[in-house]
């Protein structure tokens, strides 16, 4: 490790008695007397004894090692990872909001309650959905819920035979595993050569023992389902319901609803489609939406609006138990509501018609270099089978690290599984002309370097703070203790 440019630790530049702040002097020497002597501590704690630039210059120098949205183009697919306008920030940031506790009475917390609830408004509007709870943290966690909500609805008819769910073989990993959490067994679809459901595959496997079926459109290689209106019919004809997996939301925002489709219960991930920045896993928020004659079966707690115009939080007798603590991830949800109302009924609008242009330019700039598994129109993100010039040995993993030495960060990789050099670009609305052109120049001079020096792209990254790493090790024996350095 360049352990120069890697930064040091707090505590190397730690020097005895150095002071950056004083705290007052303690005005209640008494009160020390009424702890228990067992609770206090005998020694001072280690902490870094360090002045205030040292502090200032660490942290600032620490925070550029690490890649963001905030300092370059970031077309992880999968992800929406989308630049997030900083109102949205400042909006969940107020101190109105950031000092709440979610035990307070109702009524002093009114103003979140109203958020919460115009919030779940406004999804079950994007939706064409009756009712949304927002309580779930994650996208795989609004899974799991809209699949108890499910089960929920078949055992009140006295339906028990319904223990499987079909997901397709290019669903996300989190939908067979929700279904295996819920407890139901996993049933896998084909994909057809376009990339979508193959219809005349699940038709035989509709039958009185399917609970669900669960589809994401478009679908994880970013490919628009337009069986679906077939799809739903076979589904409700079987006496199943049909899930709509909303982390690919994005380019149908204000374009399409899923309930106008055909799905039963949905989930959103607003941590994709509504600007929370998730990098490092978190934080999230997997909302669940359902359609009318299903409302009753959500989780509690809910929302809801008194006819005197106040908000109380209830838990009605017929709804799911809890699926996590109190309602959910507030500060995610205000980010939400904060995007939805700062862009708009026409600003939603622009969002899915801007990342599907951008997508598909990058897609039909770069094909002739790398191959597209899959001709034709793609929604908001698209994949390639790695370099189209397979003679090199040049992998879709070292493209990505040589991108990380042009500042940029990697698109996603080996997913999904159906390739085997899966490389998945997502640009999303929010990129520049400028920026696509100029990423679409960097994967067209790794593709020629491939060829013409292709031991630099293989022993790349070679400019980050660390370089050519052994995945494996670092995998399997991470060093994250300073004593271990
Ligand atoms: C990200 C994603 C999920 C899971 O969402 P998490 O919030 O990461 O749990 C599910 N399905 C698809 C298609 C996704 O892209």
């Amino acid at each position: 490790m360049n352990r120069k440019l890697y930064g040091r630790l707090i505590f190397e530049l730690s020097r005895e008695g150095r002071q950056g702040y004083r705290l007052p002097d303690n005005k209640l020497p008494d009160a020390l007397s009424s702890i228990p002597a067992s609770l206090l501590r005998s020694s001072d704690p280690a902490l870094p004894e360090v002045d205030e630039p040292t502090v200032v210059r660490h942290y600032t120098n620490m925070s550029t090692n690490n890649f963001g949205v905030d300092t370059g183009f970031y077309p992880l697919g999968s992800c929406t990872m989308k630049y997030n306008p900083k109102i949205n920030e400042e909006m969940a940031a107020l101190p109105a909001f950031s000092s709440l506790h979610p035990y307070q009475p109702d009524a002093t917390v009114q103003g979140a309650l109203e958020l919460y609830y115009t919030l779940q408004l406004a999804l079950a509007e994007i939706g064409g959905m009756a009712e949304f709870t927002l309580n779930p943290f994650a996208g795989a966690h609004g899974e799991l819920t809209g699949l108890m909500v499910i089960r929920a609805y078949h055992a009140s008819r006295g339906d028990d035979k319904r223990v499987k769910v079909i997901v397709p073989d290019s669903a996300h990993g989190t939908n067979p595993a929700s279904a295996a959490v819920a407890g139901l067994e996993i049933v896998e679809v084909k994909s057809r050569p376009d990339g979508t459901v193959d219809v005349d595959d699940l038709r035989p496997l509709l039958d009185d023992t399917v609970a669900a079926v669960m589809m994401t459109n478009p679908n994880t290689l970013g490919i628009f389902e337009k069986n679906i209106p077939e799809i739903a019919r076979l589904v409700h004809d079987a006496g199943a319901l049909l899930y709509y997996d909303g982390a690919n939301l994005n380019p149908m925002l204000g374009v399409a609803r899923p309930g106008d489709m055909g799905f039963d219960v949905m989930h959103i991930n607003l941590h994709k489609t509504f600007s929370t920045p998730h990098g490092g896993g978190g934080p999230g928020s997997g909302p669940v939406g359902v359609r009318k004659g299903l409302e009753q079966f959500l989780p509690a707690p809910r929302v809801v609006r008194n006819p005197d115009g106040t908000f109380s939080v209830e838990a009605p007798e017929e709804a799911l138990g809890s699926v996590s603590a109190t309602l959910g991830n507030f500060a995610v949800q205000a980010r939400a509501l904060s995007y939805i109302l700062s862009l708009g009924r026409e600003g939603l609008k622009q969002v899915g018609p801007l990342a599907t242009l951008n997508a598909n330019y990058i897609k039909e700039s770069l094909k002739d270099a790398y191959l597209l598994p899959i001709e034709g129109l793609c929604k908001h993100e698209f994949v390639f089978d790695g370099l189209r010039d397979k003679s090199t040995g040049v992998t879709t993993l070292q493209v990505a690290k040589r991108l990380l030495d042009h500042g940029y960060h990697a698109p996603t990789i080996y997913f999904p599984l159906l390739f085997h050099e899966s490389l998945m670009i997502e640009p999303t609305e929010t990129e520049s002309r400028e920026t696509l052109d100029e990423f679409i120049d960097v994967m067209h001079a790794i593709a020629e370097e491939a060829i013409t020096d292709p031991e630099t792209v293989k022993s790349a990254p070679h400019d980050t703070p660390i370089s050519g790493p052994d995945d494996t090790e670092a995998a399997l024996h991470p060093v994250v203790k300073f004593s271990d350095l």
